[in-house]
């Protein structure tokens, strides 16, 4: 009998408001696929375990990201030209890459995905986001470029480029009335995107609450400690250890980490499976998160200017703290010294 067949919690479960939910990807920003290679890493939850329905409560999702999909050309666009034309129910857009200024493009265009089958143009990621944004029930930044413009959008770019709210306005709102979702880093860390868009998933099946984020729209959960918090070095940095050069376990803050003042749990998270994190593993943090890079971060390597007043009051600090831990540390490293094998008691015990 198959209903004997479903699993107990399935038949008690709520069901969820939506049946079904389409992801739309769009990687043709100026961007590198690097947010959706990554996502590919993920484990809390893995994109396998949503697609396939493993996690209790969700709709039926169906994903189109041109890296991760079978189907090319006209099939792989059929579903975004349905939407824009308002045909396809229930889609979340997930953007991926800067958005160019079209309007200084002179002649041809920036960056552009697939073409108007009326006109044979080249439909342009502006002109995309004009027709696929008004109907998504959410839309969502994947990386740094997405968000913020990243790299592209550092100074001298000639394409004008910027992140989803500097093109929509930073108050938008979809027709779900959730605002823009934004989830830096360059890459994305693989989990902090798949949580989140898990976490999307379950509200709009009227599950979740509303997402709660931060001023630069990101979810809070994951961006409100800093870099710093969660370093495996921080102990190094308390105790005024700097690293002169790389290949030591000490705080590599003089050699460019600028992680006190960067929203980002990398190194609490790791990488892949709980697994690396930046400073954990010896790389300095360039504040891949965050609104202001690359530029208010460069140049890489150089010793972040606020970081030579701290450090260096740290350093006096940190020696004295350390002699007086080495002491402390030696005596800890003693039994008490009741525990013999003498013929007398010792411990204090009287009867
Ligand atoms: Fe590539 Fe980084 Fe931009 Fe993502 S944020 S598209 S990884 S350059
Ligand atoms: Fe802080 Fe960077 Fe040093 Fe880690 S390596 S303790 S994040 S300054
Ligand atoms: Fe980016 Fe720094 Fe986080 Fe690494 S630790 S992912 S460089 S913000």
């Amino acid at each position: 009998d198959p209903a004997s067949a479903i699993p107990y919690g399935r038949k008690t479960q709520r069901a969820p408001a939506l049946q079904e939910v389409h992801i739309l990807w769009i990687t043709a920003g100026l961007g590198c696929d690097g947010d959706s290679v990554s996502i590919t890493a993920a484990t809390q939850p893995s994109i396998e375990d949503v697609l396939l329905g493993a996690i209790p409560g969700l709709p039926k999702v169906h994903l189109h990201n041109p890296v991760l999909a079978y189907e090319n050309g006209d099939e792989f666009l059929a579903p975004f030209h349905a939407a824009a034309r308002g045909e396809l129910d229930n889609f979340v857009l997930v953007v991926e890459g800067s958005i160019p200024n079209e309007k200084i493009n002179r002649e041809g265009y920036w960056a552009a995905m697939g073409t108007d089958p009326k006109t044979q143009e080249p439909i342009t990621i502006p002109q995309w986001l004009d027709r696929l944004t008004p109907r998504a029930l959410a839309v969502v930044g994947a990386g740094t470029c997405a968000t913020y413009g990243g790299i592209h959008a550092m100074q001298g770019n000639p394409t004008g480029c910027m992140g989803l709210a500097d093109y929509l306005g930073w108050n938008w709102k979809s027709v779900a009335g959730l605002p823009i979702v934004n989830v830096p880093g360059c890459p994305v860390q693989p989990d902090n995107f798949m949580e989140t868009l898990l976490y999307l998933l379950y509200q709009l099946a009227g599950l979740a609450p509303m997402i709660p984020l931060d001023g630069a729209l990101r979810p809070k959960w994951l961006f409100q400690r800093t870099v710093h918090d969660g370093c495996d070095r921080a102990g190094s940095y308390e105790q005024g250890l700097f690293a002169k050069e790389y290949g030591t376990p000490n705080c590599i803050v003089k050699l460019g980490c600028w992680g006190p003042v960067v929203n980002c749990n990398v190194p609490k998270r790791g990488w892949i499976n709980g697994v690396g994190g930046c400073p954990n593993v010896g790389g300095i943090c360039i504040g891949c998160t965050m609104p202001g890079f690359p530029d208010k971060f460069m140049p890489f390597m150089e010793q972040p200017p606020g970081a030579v007043l701290s450090s260096n009051l740290i350093r006096s600090y940190g020696g004295l703290i350390r002699s007086l831990r080495k002491l402390t540390n030696s005596t800890l490293n003693e039994e008490p010294k009741w525990r013999h094998n003498r013929s007398r008691l010792t411990t204090g015990y009287s009867r």
